[in-house]
């Protein structure tokens, strides 16, 4: 067990009231640049997790018949205090988890896009009629809210997975369970206060803080009617699982080990630039991050500029002006990328550019990678095979495209990925023959925009539906299909039928 500092305790959300966790069990969370304890996280207690379920399940009565307009101006209201409190969030996200105050932005942002989209539910829920079915019948559908969803979020993007998942969810009219990472919870919990303030009722957003007790409490608990998660793959897989088994919808959004392909005709200086950005922003810690580059032909003699762009990055910490590359999350994490580059060499892969333990002064006790780069990378090497999550990019090559794309089919995870070209042919090829959720077309983070939905192939995702865009509304709400008659009182006539036909 933790033993508590003078640093405040974050809050569990039950009931609209921000309460502190009777718990025993808390665990730290820490500044990655400096080692700081920022604050104390509980695990919360059994008790504590049935009081956010009673309290969401008994919210859901009244939330389920909430006017549409009431619940879409709550959203509107809530975007407005996100875009006001910005940077209060964005340095808190930056102090706890690591990344640069820019990125910290940016992770607020794409979260704010879908409270926008949250804000538009009236248009998205509508259900569908056609008139004149049969004489004198019509068939409508209508989308009703499940009742108590949950999500359990990871730690890279502490603002912008949340709220994929709960804008959404309460629009419909459910009400929610968030279980935030517990190694930065504090801007989630910021982004939940906020909501509040908007106007969220009491018992319709809950928060439990902790790890695998509680998550598996989510998948058990007959009351919760829908999970969504995002995370590795070995965790996703479980909770994908479990909750299935206990009759509930799940989605889950999960690892990744993306491969952007570059062929000799693309646009040289641009491709490189945005090859740095995408293996190395965020320290690698991003599940769109590319990981693999495939160099195509004569684009394999671009590696010497493209360690020059990766040289040119500043490793510091994320508070920092100027900062392009802040800690990785943990000391943990730190270790997991240093063994796994110390494997690459072992098994033969060309360490181009070592990033370990580089001089950050003033941040001694950071976990700091710098840009490593592997080129002979083969599959079957660790470093090929696992999803690293630093900044570590394996090139590899190929003859053909061709040669490419069966390479990143061939891989397990199908996440993102990205071609650059000025090829239009080569690139509808691309796009056709890919097994890959989310593509880019000289677009390296291809995360689509809330009218899209997030989506994964193979490994990378369980479930059908993904979160936000068009597809939530169909995971977080039932479809009734009614089909409706009424009888003129002036017509007296009829006739049995006992056939299927409508008559
Ligand atoms: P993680 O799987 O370790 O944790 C995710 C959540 O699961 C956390 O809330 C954590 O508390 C909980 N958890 C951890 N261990 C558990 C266990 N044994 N049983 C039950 N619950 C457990 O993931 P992470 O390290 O926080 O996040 C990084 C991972 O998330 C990467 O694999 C990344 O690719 C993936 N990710 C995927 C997407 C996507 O959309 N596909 C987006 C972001 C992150």
């Amino acid at each position: 067990m933790t033993s508590l500092t003078q640093a405040p305790k974050v809050k569990l959300l039950v009931n609209g009231e921000l309460v502190e966790s009777q718990t025993t069990q808390w665990r730290n969370v820490i500044n990655p640049a400096t080692q700081q304890v920022l604050a104390h996280v509980p695990f919360a207690t059994s008790s504590e997790m049935e009081a956010a379920v009673a309290a969401a399940k008994h919210a859901f009565k009244t939330w389920r018949k909430t006017a549409i307009g009431t619940r879409a101006r709550i959203f509107l209201k809530y975007q407005q205090l996100i875009r006001e409190n910005m940077a209060e969030l964005a340095a808190l996200l930056t102090a706890e988890q690591g990344k640069t105050l820019a990125d910290a932005e940016g992770d607020i942002f794409r979260g704010l896009e879908v409270v926008e989209h949250a804000a538009n539910i009236g248009n998205l829920q509508m259900g569908e009629i056609a008139n004149n079915v049969a004489s004198g019948v019509d068939t409508y559908t209508l989308n009703q809210p499940l009742g108590v969803c949950a999500g359990i979020t990871p730690f890279n993007f502490p603002a912008m997975i949340p709220l994929w998942m709960f804008p959404m969810a309460i629009a419909c009219g459910n009400t929610f369970i968030l279980k935030p990472s517990e190694q930065d919870p504090m801007v989630t919990m910021r982004l939940v206060e906020l909501a509040m303030q908007a106007g969220i009722p009491p018992g319709v957003l809950n928060v439990v803080h902790g790890g695998e007790e509680v998550v598996n409490a989510i998948c058990d608990h007959p009351d919760i009617k829908a999970v969504s998660f995002v995370g590795s793959t070995r965790v996703g897989t479980h909770v994908y699982n479990r909750a299935t088994l206990a009759g509930k919808r799940a989605q889950c959004m999960m690892g990744a080990k993306n491969h952007a392909i570059v062929l000799p005709d693309a646009h040289k200086e641009q491709t490189l630039n945005n090859l740095a950005g995408a293996a190395f922003g965020a320290a690698g810690q991003r599940c769109m991050a590319l990981s693999v580059v495939i160099l195509v032909g004569e684009a394999n003699q671009w590696v010497p500029e493209l360690l020059d762009k990766a040289r040119s990055l500043k490793i510091n910490a994320g508070a920092e002006a100027g900062t392009d590359i802040g800690p990785v999350i943990s000391c943990t994490a730190k270790e997991r990328v240093e063994s796994l580059i110390a494997q690459g060499i072992a098994e033969g892969a060309n360490l181009v550019l070592d990033g370990r333990k580089p001089a950050v002064p003033g941040y001694e006790h950071g976990n700091f990678v710098g840009p490593t780069v592997f080129t002979r990378v083969k599959p079957g090497m660790r470093v090929y095979e696992e999803e690293i999550f630093g900044p570590v990019l394996c090139i590899m090559q190929a003859d053909t495209l061709a040669d490419a794309i069966a390479i990143i089919n061939a891989n397990p995870n199908g996440n993102g990925t990205a071609l650059f070209t000025q090829s239009g042919a080569a690139a509808r090829t691309f796009e056709e023959d890919i097994d890959v959720g989310q593509i880019g077309i000289n677009v390296p983070i291809p995360v689509p925009v809330p009218l899209f939905s997030f989506t994964g192939s193979r490994a990378s995702k369980l479930g059908d539906l993904g979160p936000y865009g068009k597809q939530v509304i169909q995971f977080y709400t039932q479809t009734k299909t009614i089909t409706a008659r009424w009888f003129d009182d002036s017509v007296t006539v009829g006739k049995v039928n006992t056939t299927i036909s409508l008559k």
